[in-house]
């Protein structure tokens, strides 16, 4: 029907319920279904296969991605391994963000040290690097942007249209902005892979994954692996993940402009050393987030002059962020890069990609931005004074 991406979120899959026009679809806990006759299976028969409150979701999923169709799975890693496990065989090669989400690397090192496949780290970003990767005949290229935690975007259509000339399937981890802000299709990736955890759940309450395509075989080879392995998502976390999705466009947006304003704060606080927001014109990915986002999302991340004891006493301080991992839900959250997501990571490998001890990064929610600012302000003035 082509409606635009606050209408997808909120009409698809609604009154489809014919017995009793619930207006939300129902949950669906059955595991199992029954035949109606001998050799008469339904249209589901057991729910690691099929159930009808995943197929809900899955099919908003698809439509917000621009997909032709989506799975839905129990985490975002068991989606970006069930993607691995269908397109990968031992001695095929990934190419992945050398600055790729934590977890992915660890997934991509641990099961390439298995000999389950080859994985080629590179900086997107740097062109001679990533053609010199692509020359060695992948099968499997990860995009991943805006990246975590220093906000460095890369080019996707660019990306795709070279991914494609060496003969391999681009996917796009759009975890960071979601579908309201960034469509990877339509920019020519074949795959989008999400955390669901992140915004399209927005109320950091479960733990999901999906996976978009848009040739259906590829659908329903990823389909036929999900229930093969055993990933596919749960039926509450599915009624869970609609729940939240049907806000998407709304909390995304009022995420991105808070985090417009704190970005505007924290540049003219004289305590911030560093600042990595996609909306400034000196960041170094700003034109091409111009060009392929609709809008500079809700996540950055700045430096913090001074030393543990100056970041110790500026996070106690806060009230209103929350001292967690994680990103993409209504309540703002303060993340300490070298002590918590990148902690994995050794100090050498930090430093060369640019992460400081006294860098911070921060998703930002939907509280009143005044308050945030406030907050902000307090925790800056404990900072400063011993
Ligand atoms: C959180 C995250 C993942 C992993 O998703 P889980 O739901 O935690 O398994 C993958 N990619 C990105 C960019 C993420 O932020």
């Amino acid at each position: 029907m082509g409606c635009k991406q606050a209408t997808i979120a909120v009409n698809s899959g609604s009154n489809i319920d014919e017995q009793y026009g619930c207006v939300v679809p129902p949950i669906y806990l059955s595991s199992t279904y029954n035949f109606t006759a001998f050799n008469e299976p339904r249209s589901h028969d057991y729910s690691r296969r099929g159930n009808p409150s995943r197929d809900v979701v899955q099919q908003v999923l698809a439509e917000l991605e621009g997909g032709v169709g989506a799975i839905m799975t129990s985490s975002g890693m068991s989606a970006i391994h069930l993607l691995c496990t269908v397109f990968l065989k031992p001695g095929d090669l990934l190419v992945a963000p050398h600055d790729c989400y934590g977890g992915s690397y660890r997934l991509f090192d641990s099961l390439s040290k298995r000999g389950a496949y080859n994985v080629i780290f590179v900086d997107q970003a740097d062109d001679h690097a990533l053609k010199q990767a692509l020359a060695q005949n992948p099968k499997l290229v990860l995009i991943e942007t805006p990246s975590n935690p220093l906000l460095r975007i890369v080019d996707i259509q660019y990306i795709c249209n070279l991914v494609h000339e060496a003969g391999a399937l681009a996917i796009v981890d759009n975890t960071f902005l979601s579908p309201v802000l960034q469509k990877p299709l339509d920019l020519g990736a074949d795959l989008v892979v999400h955390s669901c955890t992140k915004y399209l759940n927005g109320h950091s309450d479960l733990i999901a994954g999906a996976i978009i395509a848009k040739d259906p075989a590829i659908v329903e080879d990823l389909a036929w692996w999900a229930n093969n392995i055993g990933v596919t998502g749960a039926a509450f976390d599915s009624y869970l993940l609609l729940r939240g999705i049907r806000t998407l466009s709304a909390r995304v947006l009022l995420q991105q402009n808070n985090a417009a304003v704190i970005a505007d704060y924290l540049q003219q606080q004289p305590q911030v050393k560093k600042l990595y927001y996609p909306g400034l014109k000196n960041h170094p990915g700003h034109d091409i987030a111009l060009k392929q986002q609709k809008g500079f999302g809700a996540m950055l991340s700045f430096e913090l002059d001074g030393n543990e004891q100056t970041l110790r006493r500026f996070l106690s301080a806060l009230k209103l962020f929350t001292l967690a991992e994680s990103l993409g839900g209504v309540e703002s959250l303060i993340s300490h890069t070298a002590t918590m997501t990148h902690a994995g990571i050794s100090a050498e490998a930090r430093t060369q990609a640019g992460i400081t001890d006294s860098l911070l990064r921060v998703s930002v929610g939907i509280e009143d931005s005044q308050d945030l600012i406030a907050d902000l302000d307090n925790a800056f003035q404990a900072a400063a004074t011993r």
